[in-house]
């Protein structure tokens, strides 16, 4: 029998492992399967390895093959899906099979991870040994069985040295078992569902179980997505599955824990997120491992839980950026999820209220199914969506707060009613826009909008990212000729000191990920602001807009269009995201509004997140990315090229590319250009089309970065 297996150590092994034999007469053999953590001679020392594939026929090899030490522990780490799925990573995701292993396992040694041995002793004589120690030990194991070391060590003090000479000479008979499974008791499951379905819930909730394509719940802010989810899970765990929720942002998970810990004990749950100690990181993987774990809540990573049955994996607010991994392996947690749930014949959920145009076109093509939820719980109606243009407003030393919003906030004060402020804060870039026609400053070259930036004594200029080219700034707008033209950045640093300064007595918080460096502090925000000890929250988007606050009638976004300005093809989809979750912090049980503050009122996903059309947007965009040969209407391949010399040698890649790209007939889009945030030292190459893979495996892909299905393309 051969092994492929992949080495913990790095040194002297190769990422896409290593054969071996395993010799037949081994009475392991047949606890070997790929996920087997084994111990194998590399070079001139042992070392620890995962076994990747078996083979049983022998293979004719032209070099011995040396053979494998031992297998370790009696059952593997990681189950024949989780291994197929770690297979898929590596050559999906153009990485190394340690690398993408690296991904599923604490790093090694990996021998501590499996459940630690048990020895038992039981006497095997009956003639009385020597010495007065070794009889005690003996009389006390008259009549037992397979009695614990550590229980004889207890009862008869010293006597460890003795229990070894007596199992040498035959007196006991020694057996090494693995610690059984300390299973918890599972829950009651009558306890499971605190709230019963709406007939809405209910007909979702149906549609989405007897599904066995991944199915995309597309329901509004406040449908009870959460509900229906807890629904899914009681019955996974009532079939004796696991279940996997992944959440974009692990201080989101703070909101639904407690909801969880109603239907089962919270030992059985599992918080799994990056900001996890080593430690907790190991002990959580072992706990799960040994099947104590129902239930794992947690970011992208949660989805590589050793969970050995796994039966339902859900991603919330599926259409976040931070599912996508931008280190190596740079894996999508939706395309490995829909993967592993292949390979374990897991249901897969995917749910948003603003779904991702690539879910929403597997949903339109029957590739998932999509189930809607067009109504808040309890008939709360939507909040009520005001516009406000920034183009024409005054600002009076408070920009950018118009009269409007500070004459709103004085009202929720008044009423002592609740305020959420969104900053957003993605991408210090600025763009050049037009207050008269509203359009932005595009390069000619690629058809993207110009960056401003900044020379060393302050000139601005623009930069073309896709293409790295430069230009100075125009005096007149290219569209229509005025003279207004506009830097639009963000200008978020003294929000905080502007509201304190016109309201002197609000009690104001902030959250962003400076201020919430833990789970406790989000804990304590949430409670602060649910017992009405707060009146206004300002927070970065990334941290608000999950947030279940009831007593919140009023959101706002202070500039709409910060994001606009980077020059992306996914700009307006983020946009219209951002403006629904805002929509969705506001008069969650009880009627509330909501206010945009914007440069350009009349965009399309303003337009549409004012009037809750999310499904309208959706299409109109699929057909813009069919038309400019965008994801999801095409596959995508970033290639990044860093340090010294990186402009040289991306536009070098870029030649060669574009030379077999011409001599296949040039079905691939192809360019190259510095990204915005590498201050020229990062070069990218951006290939798009129908099969742009093809194109890449004849190129030596050492020492460049391949991001496949990129999320950031700037
Ligand atoms: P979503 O995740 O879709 O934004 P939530 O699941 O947070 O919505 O639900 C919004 C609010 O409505 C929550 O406070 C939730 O407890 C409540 N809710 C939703 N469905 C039900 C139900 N069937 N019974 C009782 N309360 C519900
Ligand atoms: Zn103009």
């Amino acid at each position: 029998m051969l092994l492929t297996v992949v080495t913990a150590s790095r040194s002297g092994a190769i990422g896409s492992g290593l054969t071996y034999e395993a010799d037949d007469a081994s009475q392991a053999r047949r606890d070997i399967v790929p996920g087997s953590a084994v111990r194998v001679p590399l070079r001139k020392r042992i070392v620890e390895g995962i076994v990747i594939e078996v083979m049983e026929k022998k293979m004719k090899t032209e070099f011995d093959l040396r053979t494998i030490k031992n297998v370790l522990g009696g059952s593997p780490l990681l189950t024949e899906a989780q291994m197929k799925t770690v297979r898929w990573m590596a050559d999906y995701y153009f990485c190394t099979l340690r690398q993408a292993l690296q991904a599923w396992l604490p790093p090694p040694p990996w021998s501590r991870l499996l459940p630690s041995e048990i020895v038992t002793f039981t006497s095997a004589k009956n003639d009385p040994p020597r010495g007065k120690k070794a009889r005690a030990v003996m009389e006390f194991l008259m009549g037992k069985n397979n009695v614990p070391r550590e229980e004889i060590i207890r009862e008869i003090e010293g006597s460890a040295a003795v229990i070894k000479r007596l199992a040498r000479q035959g007196f006991l008979n020694e057996r090494r078992h693995i610690n059984p499974v300390m299973r918890n008791p599972l829950p009651e499951t009558s306890t499971f569902l605190r709230t019963s379905l709406t007939p809405a819930q209910s007909s979702a909730y149906r549609n989405i179980k007897n599904e066995r394509r991944p199915s995309l719940l597309f329901g509004v802010t406040g449908s009870g997505k959460t509900e229906i989810y807890a629904a899914l899970i009681a019955d996974a765990v009532r079939d004796g599955k696991q279940a996997i929720l992944l959440v974009p942002e692990i201080f989101l998970a703070e909101n639904v824990i407690d909801r969880f810990a109603e239907m089962m004990p919270r030992d059985r749950i599992s918080i799994l997120h990056s900001r996890l100690k080593y430690r907790q990181r190991k002990e959580e993987w072992r706990r799960i491992h040994r099947e104590e774990v129902s239930l794992v809540i947690g970011s992208r990573s949660a989805l590589f839980a050793p969970l050995r049955n796994l039966g339902l994996v859900i991603m919330d607010e599926e259409h976040e950026w931070t599912y996508k991994n931008e280190q190596s392996p740079r894996y999508h947690a939706r395309e490995t999820a829909e993967e592993l749930c292949r390979n374990a014949g897991a249901k897969l959920l995917l749910g948003s209220a603003t779904p991702s145009l690539e879910s929403w076109s597997r949903a339109k093509s029957g590739n998932y199914s999509l189930v809607r939820l067009p109504d808040r719980y309890g008939g709360n109606p939507l909040p009520h969506v005001t516009i406000i243009d920034l183009a024409g407003a005054e600002f009076g030393g408070n920009y950018p707060f118009t009269a409007q919003l500070i004459s709103a906030i004085a009202v929720q004060l008044k009423r002592k009613e609740q305020s959420v402020l969104f900053l957003n804060r993605r991408g210090a870039a600025s763009a050049l826009l037009c207050l008269q026609c509203r359009r932005r400053v595009i390069s000619p070259e690629s058809q993207l909008p110009f960056t401003v930036h900044h020379d060393k004594s302050g000139v601005p200029y623009l930069m073309d990212h896709a293409t790295g080219v430069r230009a100075p700034v125009p005096a007149l707008c290219p569209h229509c000729g005025s003279a207004a033209l506009r830097e639009i950045g963000a200008g978020t640093q003294r929000i905080e000191a502007i509201l304190k300064n016109i309201f002197p007595d609000a009690r104001i918080l902030r959250a962003d990920s400076d201020t919430l460096a833990t789970t406790d502090q989000m804990r304590s925000l949430l409670q602060k602001m649910k017992k009405n000890e707060a009146d206004i929250l300002i927070g970065t988007q990334s941290v608000v807009k999950g947030l279940d606050l009831p007593n919140v009638t009023l959101a706002a976004v202070l500039i709409a269009d910060v994001g606009l300005s980077l020059p992306h093809f996914r700009a307006g989809e983020r946009i219209m995201q951002l403006l629904t979750q805002l929509t969705g912090r506001s008069g969650r049980s009880k009627p509330g509004a909501v206010i945009i503050q914007t440069f350009r009122p009349a965009a399309a996903e303003v337009v549409a997140a004012a009037t809750h059309d999310t499904e309208r947007y959706l299409d109109d965009e699929i057909k813009v990315r069919l038309h400019a040969g965008y994801p999801p209407a095409a596959s995508m391949i970033r290639l990044l090229i860093r340090g010294p010399g990186a402009s040289e040698k991306a536009n070098r890649l870029y030649v060669s590319i574009m030379g077999a790209n011409f001599r296949q007939g040039g079905a691939i889009k192809i360019s190259v250009g510095p990204t915005i945030f590498g201050g020229g030292r990062e070069w990218q190459v951006l290939l798009r089309g129908a099969d742009p893979r093809e194109l890449l495996l004849r190129f030596d892909m050492k020492g460049i970065v391949v991001d496949i299905d990129p999320v950031e393309t700037i």
